[in-house]
């Protein structure tokens, strides 16, 4: 069992108090490079949902200033940069990245509390210089209201931070249900928030059965957004199920990033960007890139690039100062890379780094060894789902219309990247280029100052930016004579 100082309540936190399940029912958290049980969090369900989604409704009678709100910001940006080390392990020992991975992810979790504390001044009334029908128009931006935010294993800080900072700062009241696999990132926030003072019911954390709590999220009529990020699959219910209560909905769902190099780009950047890109969080992340194209006439150096150092990753438990790639998150996960590879190599391609792994006999411990494959073309499971492991699939073109038509290729749109040294091809294809974030000769991924999100079945609605903030707000036009 996992000892930290910041874990010493293992509960939900609803209606300003520590709560556990009604029926005393808990569920397991393991280390997934162990296998060991690290904790037991409540098995809530629909009951304690619906006490978190009411104590959070009558928590927005008493309205907050904005003052107040960006102070809470600042404080907990504050907390999180003062127990970083804490979090960190916590992260990396129920989620299995690299403790310097965890580190970072922290950091970043932060710097979304600083960006929309300094942002909140987006709120204020705008009075509009016209004065339609010789009267005075003003816009407000009021709370959404209750929101839902319902959040992933594969950043399970930094996938929250983006939606309780502006969800905080813009008044709204938020009610959050982790993934199953790493509740316990949240239980430590949760030490940290209830030294705010916060109004009770403001933060609610609910852990348990995902399906049973979701049907309460998305039909309570005091929700009134549900902010998402998860599959695609996953997303589709959500849509469904709330589409009868008509609620606002903010998508960020599963991508299939493009990496497309030009035979003029800088193949050491190209090669060094798709490392820091592809590999972080053992490939589990939605931004990574999954379908490398490069053109034909530097392919074989590309690929050379790539080997050499995709060959030097060392491979181990999260807690290892020396571990580049942490183990996949469960069996499952293993499995669908495995089937992916499997299928690119019956199709053809080439595995020109990687062995066969044996399936784990434990559901935990899943290590995936890093692999390059090389000759991977549409049909394969790897370019047409998001493979979300350690595998470079390399596929080759040869015109850039052609590189346009491949990466637009599916039904998703979250992340692009392009390298060329041709800054003029660079800004025409990116027009092209139908996805929200598009790197141009870099492959870094979302930051709390721009808008981040999706295009196509990757989703709706914006994280980050004032974009970000303006997603928990609802605008009211008040007209006077
Ligand atoms: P991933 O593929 O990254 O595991 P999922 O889409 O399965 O993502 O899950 C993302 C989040 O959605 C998790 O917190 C999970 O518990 C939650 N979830 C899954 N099914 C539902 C549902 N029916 N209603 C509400 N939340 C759900």
């Amino acid at each position: 069992m996992i000892e930290s100082p910041l874990l010493q309540n293992r509960q939900g936190f609803v209606a300003g108090a520590w709560t556990s399940a009604r029926d005393g029912k808990t569920f397991a958290v393991h280390n997934p490079a162990t296998g060991e049980q690290i904790a037991d969090v409540p098995a809530m369900c629909q009951e304690e949902t619906t006490a978190a989604v009411e104590a959070a409704d009558a928590s927005l009678r008493h309205e907050v200033p904005v003052a107040q709100r960006r102070g809470w910001l600042e404080e907990i940006e504050r907390l999180l940069l003062e127990n970083k080390p804490e979090l960190a392990r916590v992260i990396t020992l129920e989620q299995g990245k690299p403790l310097k991975e965890s580190i970072v992810e922290v950091d970043y979790a932060a710097q979304f509390f600083h960006f929309f504390a300094q942002h909140l001044d987006q709120l204020q009334a705008q009075q509009l210089s016209e004065h339609p029908r010789g009267m005075n128009w003003e816009v407000h931006h009021r709370p959404a209201g209750v929101v839902a935010l319902i959040t992933p294993w594969n950043f399970p800080l930094a996938m929250l931070a983006k939606k309780l900072a502006p969800a905080l700062g813009a008044g709204c009241a938020a009610v959050v249900k982790p993934a199953e696999n790493t509740p316990l990132t949240c239980v430590a926030l949760w030490h940290l928030l209830d030294r705010l003072g916060l109004p009770a019911g403001r933060a609610s954390l609910v852990t348990g059965e995902p399906v049973a709590m979701g049907e309460v999220l998305c039909s309570h009529p005091a929700v009134r957004l549900i902010s998402f990020t998860g599959s695609t699959e996953v997303g589709r219910v959500l849509i469904a199920k709330t589409a009868p209560h008509v609620k606002r909905l903010a998508m960020e769902l599963g991508g299939n990033a493009p990496f497309i190099v030009m035979d003029d780009a800088d193949i050491t950047t190209a090669a060094d960007a798709l490392m820091a890109n592809k590999f972080r969080c053992s490939g589990q992340t939605c931004v990574c890139a999954n379908r490398v194209y490069v053109q034909r006439g530097i392919a074989a150096a590309f690929v050379e690039a790539m080997a050499s150092r995709v060959s030097k990753l060392k491979v181990g438990n999260g807690m290892d100062p020396q571990t580049d790639i942490g183990p996949l998150i469960n069996r499952d996960g293993f499995d669908k890379v495995d089937r992916h590879v499997a299928d690119a190599l019956k199709r053809g391609a080439k595995r020109v780094v990687g062995t066969d792994r044996a399936r784990p006999a434990q559901e935990w411990g899943a290590f995936y060894s890093p692999t390059v494959l090389t000759g991977t073309t549409s049909d394969m499971l790897v370019s047409r789902e998001e493979t979300f492991g350690p595998v470079v699939a390399i596929g080759e073109y040869e015109s850039e219309s052609e590189a346009i038509e491949l990466a637009n290729g599916t039904p998703y749109g979250l992340s692009a990247y392009l390298f060329t040294r041709d800054d003029a091809r660079a800004r025409r294809m990116a027009a092209q280029l139908r996805f929200g974030h598009v790197g141009l000769n870099t492959a870094t991924g979302p930051t709390p100052e721009a808008p981040f999100g999706g295009m196509k079945q990757s989703g709706f609605g914006r994280e980050g930016g004032v974009e970000g903030l303006l997603e928990f707000c609802e605008p009211q036009t008040v007209v006077t004579p």
